[in-house]
């Protein structure tokens, strides 16, 4: 059972654990990490800076990438637009053409 002393340490003011935004510098104790899919793991104060580092850049128009964005042959792309621009079209075409293929 928890004694009356040990409820008394505020976890937002007791053992704050600074940590550094890997991309500003700035130290935090509300830094979070981001654990990327190979195993990586990256540490920032917001969310700005770890989309600063992490976003992808579309290939055709070359703005960061913060929704779902799409990709294909390895590139990412913003929008169906952008791909197509690129010679990229089974994004768009992609329900199309399994219907198109369930016929023939
Ligand atoms: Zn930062
Ligand atoms: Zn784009």
């Amino acid at each position: 059972m928890e004694t009356a002393q040990s409820l008394s340490t505020n976890p937002f003011v007791g053992d704050r654990q600074l940590r550094t935004c890997e991309l500003c510098g700035n130290e935090y104790d509300k830094c979070f990490e981001v654990r990327m899919s190979d195993g990586t793991n990256h540490i920032f104060d917001s969310f700005e800076c770890a989309i600063h580092v992490l976003a992808p850049t579309c290939a055709h128009c070359g703005c960061m990438i913060i929704g779902h964005g799409m990709e294909a042959n390895g590139r990412f792309y913003c929008c169906a637009h952008c791909a197509n621009q690129q010679g990229v079209h089974e994004l768009e075409d992609r329900v199309v053409s399994t219907m198109e293929r369930r016929t023939s």
